[in-house]
């Protein structure tokens, strides 16, 4: 297989190579694959030990009243595959997301027009927090946000929506 570069150093993967995806659209075959990411402190949460769709995940604990617990989302942008290793997720409810190895908690770049109290989380792709090299998802489960997006692009359509 050939590996790909983007311009910031991230490996882009043709799809079919990896994962079987119905796809209509030529530029759908392409996405993003994080293969570094790290807590606000410069922890790896990379997983090695749990790949999904044959890449290793992405490692964060959560936490909100009554359950806490750890999952590892897919580093495959608009992958929504996602492992739960410990406690339960519950669709259409938000979690706090905190780094599985310090426990500081991620930090937030807006709201998700979802549901009132919604967050996109970052999650940087440096070990030092860079908003222009990181990703950013929705903190409630089965949010149509859930899987990442570069932060870049969702500053940009924030303004654009006039709300920052
Ligand atoms: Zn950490
Ligand atoms: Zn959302």
């Amino acid at each position: 297989m050939n590996k790909i570069f983007s311009k910031d150093g991230r490996l882009l993967i043709p799809i079919a190579d990896r994962i079987k995806v119905k796809s209509t659209k030529k530029e759908e075959d392409v996405r993003y694959i994080v293969d570094h990411a790290y807590c606000p402190k410069g922890c790896s949460i990379i997983d090695l030990e749990h790949e999904i769709n044959g890449v290793p995940g992405l490692r964060i604990r959560f936490k909100r009243e009554g359950s806490e617990g750890e999952f590892v989302i897919s580093a495959i942008e608009g992958d929504f595959d996602k492992i739960v290793l410990s406690g339960e997720l519950r669709d259409g409810v938000k979690d706090e997301l905190f780094c599985p190895h310090c426990n500081t908690p991620f930090k937030k770049l807006v709201n998700c027009n979802c549901q009132a109290d919604a967050d996109m989380i970052v999650v940087g792709l440096t070990p030092k927090l860079d908003y222009n090299e990181a990703i950013t998802f929705c903190n409630v489960t089965g949010c149509s946000n859930g899987t990442f997006i570069k932060s870049g692009d969702a500053i940009r359509h924030v303004r654009l929506l006039g709300s920052l």
